[in-house]
């Protein structure tokens, strides 16, 4: 594989001091609350036209992550609707911002839901998106209706994005951890993603503190949980992409995190 990039998600207040504490060229931020509506809330000091000159200077890319509430794909309207806002806002200030791109959840049906529908309401998410940014749509860890938990659904949902306006600013993320709690083996999961989606832009490397299949989502240190450690190497080997630690803990974790990453990359495969 080339060079390994790799970051963190940091607090967007302190993000390029968090980045260079942790020796790294990419970040994750979050533009707002993770949990709410009510759209991007800059921390940092002079704003998103400072953050974006200090990463600049710094030599820092950034990713954005939409907020967690964000469900473009639900047929629930009370939902659907101020998601997509939500989300045109975050891509929005993303491109003010100079991101490398914004990453959103796959979203619910729910137990009843229609994914059929769930699908074709990606398509018009997308259609109707104004990206200046890839917008990066990641895997999910739980939930029986999730347009992009299983293979098959991923399947479907690349389909359903592919035939929008937009589709050419739709790209993937794949999280290790929601892969796990979804079920898959992660040594081999980024050709098997592959070969429905055609790409995978970023990795989101977590270990898991629950079992294989389990559709929990909590996140832990790497080699700390119950993913195969050899499968995490495998997918940072195979997809060639950006990685960002979600994982607990501040800059000396992270930091054992990819010492502990890249000592198991420079070893040859068994
Ligand atoms: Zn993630």
């Amino acid at each position: 594989m080339n060079d390994l990039i790799i970051g963190a998600h940091v607090e967007q207040s302190d993000a390029i001091t968090e980045a260079t504490d942790r020796g790294t060229t990419i970040a994750q931020i979050f533009l707002g609350n993770p949990q709410s509506y009510k759209g991007p809330a800059l921390t940092y000091e002079g704003g998103i036209a400072a953050l974006r000159e200090d990463a600049r200077a710094a030599g820092i890319g950034l990713y954005v992550h939409a907020p967690y509430v964000i469900n473009v794909a639900t047929g629930n309207n009370r939902v659907r609707i101020p998601s997509r806002k939500l989300l045109q806002q975050h891509v929005t200030a993303a491109a003010e911002l100079g991101a490398l791109g914004v990453i959103v959840h796959g979203g619910q049906m729910g137990k009843d839901g229609d994914l059929d529908a769930g699908f074709d309401n990606w398509r018009k998410a997308i259609d109707g998106l104004k990206a200046e940014v890839p917008v990066l749509i990641e895997n999910t860890a739980g939930g029986d209706n999730a347009p992009a938990r299983q293979l098959e659904n991923i399947d479907r949902l690349w389909a359903a994005v592919q035939a929008a306006k937009g589709a050419d600013m739709v790209g993937f993320c794949l999280d290790t951890c929601h892969a796990h709690a979804a079920g898959a083996d992660l040594t081999g999961v980024v050709e098997r993603v592959r070969a429905v989606t055609g790409r995978i832009d970023l990795i989101h490397l977590n270990d898991s503190r629950d079992a294989n299949g389990s559709g929990a989502d909590r996140h832990t240190s790497l080699g700390q949980g119950q993913c195969d450690p050899d499968g995490l190497v495998d997918v940072v080997r195979s997809a060639g992409a950006p990685v960002i630690l979600e994982t607990p803990g501040d800059a000396a974790q992270h930091r054992a995190d990819i010492d502990w990453l890249r000592q198991r990359l420079a070893a040859p495969i068994a």
